[in-house]
């Protein structure tokens, strides 16, 4: 297991699915996680269930997509760590539909969530470790960015987004140490993923060599990975983890 004790991190969408997983893998390494998502009774109640178990998290309530609330969050994590080592821009929304039916404003608010987080996120912690001359950024994609998939154009261009923004910060921030990566999940159960049929589930597994669904724990062991000292030398990749999906 990755060692990141005396590190902190921020988790974004924490409060369920593949978050809190990393939220918790990261913590039982030894880092302070700072867990954020919208809705404040959802992150106390993950806060909660990892504090349980004696590791250090806390929570914070903010709109990843929202510049002013995203870095009223940021500003008091800082505040509180001045050190901030591990980022993980996670958090992350589907407003699926079909191109010729989709309204403006199911575009537009899966790029401001998926995608805008991210750069506002990046930019607000950068300085912070810029100035460490260290740091973890890990965003999480979909491999959906990478091939496309009918009904999700949306969805796919703000993951597709993530993935020319990770490689641009890799390349503006190398020099210092400062690592950038992306996480490519395939079909993971969770809150995202339960809203589908059970014909589209058996459509997708039937596309999966491994013929399963991917737990968010699985994703969390590579994004904690990613966010260890050991992963010193690997910045502007595309991970993909997806039981060979995209083969
Ligand atoms: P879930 O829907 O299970 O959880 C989403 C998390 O994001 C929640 O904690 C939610 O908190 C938070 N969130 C959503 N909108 C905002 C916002 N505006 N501000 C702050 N927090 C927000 O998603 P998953 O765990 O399945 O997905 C996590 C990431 O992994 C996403 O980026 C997703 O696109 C990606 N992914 C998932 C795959 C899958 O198969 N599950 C496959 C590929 C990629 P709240 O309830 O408070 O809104």
């Amino acid at each position: 297991m990755a060692d990141l004790k005396g590190q902190t991190a921020i988790v974004t969408g924490a409060s369920r699915g593949l978050g809190f997983a990393i939220a918790e893998r990261l913590a039982k390494a030894g880092a302070t996680v700072h867990m954020l998502a919208r809705n404040q009774a959802g992150v106390d109640e993950a806060v909660a269930k990892l504090q349980a178990t004696g590791v250090q998290a806390k929570g914070w309530a903010a709109d990843v997509g929202d510049a002013e609330s995203l870095a009223n969050a940021f500003t008091a994590i800082v505040k509180e760590s001045p050190s901030v080592e591990i980022l993980i821009n996670n958090a992350g929304i589907t407003r699926d539909g079909l191109l010729m039916r989709m309204k403006d404003e199911d575009f537009d608010e899966v790029v401001r969530i998926n995608l805008r987080s991210v750069f506002l996120g990046t930019r607000a912690i950068l300085r912070t470790m810029l100035k460490q001359k260290y740091g973890r950024i890990i965003n999480l994609t979909s491999i959906v960015g990478v091939h496309g998939q009918a009904g999700q154009a949306n969805y796919a261009a703000s993951k597709a987004g993530i993935i020319g923004f990770t490689k641009s910060t890799a390349k503006e921030v190398a020099s210092r140490s400062i690592t950038c990566n992306a996480v490519a999940p395939g079909f993971i159960d969770s809150d995202m993923t339960k809203v589908l049929t059970e014909d589209q589930k058996t459509g997708i597994l039937s596309g999966i060599p491994m013929g399963r669904m991917g737990t968010p724990d699985e994703v969390a062991a590579l994004v904690a990975f990613l966010a260890s000292k050991d992963a010193s030398y690997l910045t502007g990749q595309v991970f993909g983890i997806d039981g060979g999906m995209g083969i």
